[in-house]
């Protein structure tokens, strides 16, 4: 095994989506240096998406993948030193905050900003996790090619779950779209173009039962849950778009978080619990969730990372002076 390299640097960015990308912007032209570990999904969720028509300064749409590598150019233009890794634990309870990534090296840090992001989440039926990857999805985009022509269905009411149905009515000629209350909870435009296009199905109060299917999905029962009637839609692909988790876990020892795992920042500000480490982003909003609002957040947390890292500078070299004199 390589030998253990300890590091120490300015500015640790972790991950890579649009609030990390806006830091390491920011931290760049502050000449604080940055490193971003990017993660395994580098560019975040919008790597996943078709078209974004909502971030200013696009006047034509862009689609997402797209839209993060102009992110990353300007990372990189501005001087981030951007590594394809992981995170895998962190410490910040001494007086250096420190991160392990890959399990192999350490950096320590004046200034950490978690910018890590949220993950699609799933039903939790055992026949969806033993179908997973066999017809059962949580990314139209990166799977809904190879359902062309099929039926499928859409787990969902949200923004996400409109946007994957209308991407498969694209290429399925039945797109079912199951939804567990009587109203959905996406805008209001997303709504009107699911109810306009006619090869989307939408089921309300419809909740599913049983991903079927032995070795690939060939069906899925679902239940009504105002009448309790169950019955069998005959598709071959499964697509889950339920909302997302936040990937906070490997701090929790260390920041406070909320019941969902979002993390806790103070008021009008990016600051956690443990001095020097700062969250944006999706990890630490759980109610805007947008593209533009984790930038905005990511920009705020390289100005709070530059006031702490120049506060420390000034106290540290006061007290050099002070024990000079002294
Ligand atoms: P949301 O949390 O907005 O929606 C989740 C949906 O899944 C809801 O309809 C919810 O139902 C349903 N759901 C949750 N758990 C279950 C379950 N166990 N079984 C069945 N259904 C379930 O998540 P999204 O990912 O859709 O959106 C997240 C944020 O990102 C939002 O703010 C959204 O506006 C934004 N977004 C914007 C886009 C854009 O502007 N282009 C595209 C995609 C997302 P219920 O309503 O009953 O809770």
């Amino acid at each position: 095994m390589e030998k253990q390299k300890n590091e120490r640097v300015k500015c640790l960015i972790i991950g890579s989506g649009p609030a990390g990308y806006t830091a390491a912007i920011y931290a760049a032209r502050a000449n604080l240096k940055p490193v971003m570990v990017t993660g395994t999904d580098v560019g975040g969720q919008l790597m996943f998406t078709t078209d974004v028509e909502n971030y200013p300064g696009y006047p034509n749409g862009i689609l997402g993948p797209e839209m993060m590598e102009d992110f990353k150019k300007q990372a990189e233009r501005m001087g981030t030193d951007i590594r394809i890794g992981m995170v895998t634990s962190v410490d910040f309870s001494g007086e250096v905050n420190r991160a392990i990534v890959d399990e192999s090296y350490t950096i320590e840090a004046d200034a950490i900003i978690i910018a890590t992001g949220a993950t699609a989440k799933w039903l939790g039926l055992p026949s969806e996790q033993r179908l997973n990857g066999s017809g059962v999805s949580a990314c139209a985009v990166c799977d809904g090619f190879f359902y062309k022509g099929m039926e499928v269905a859409v787990v969902g009411g949200g923004d996400t779950a409109a946007e994957e149905a209308l991407y498969l009515a694209n290429l399925c000629p039945k797109v079912h779209m199951l939804i567990r209350r009587d109203v959905m909870r996406a805008s209001k435009v997303m709504q009107q173009r699911v109810f306009d296009n006619p090869n989307i199905i939408v089921h309300w109060n419809t909740e599913t039962d049983e991903v079927l299917g032995d070795k690939v999905v060939n069906g899925v029962r679902v239940m009504n849950n105002k009448t309790q009637e169950k019955t069998e839609l005959p598709i071959q692909g499964f697509f889950v778009a339920i909302g997302h988790k936040p990937n906070t876990d490997i701090f929790a020892d260390f920041i406070d978080r909320d019941h969902e795992g979002y993390i806790i920042t103070q008021p009008d500000s990016t600051r956690t619990k443990a001095a020097g480490v700062f969250a944006c982003g999706d990890a630490q909003d759980k109610i805007y969730r947008q593209a533009v609002t984790a930038a905005g957040t990511g920009c705020m947390a390289a100005l709070d990372a530059e006031r702490y890292i120049s506060h420390k500078e000034f106290m540290e070299s006061q007290k050099k002076v002070e024990n000079e004199v002294a």
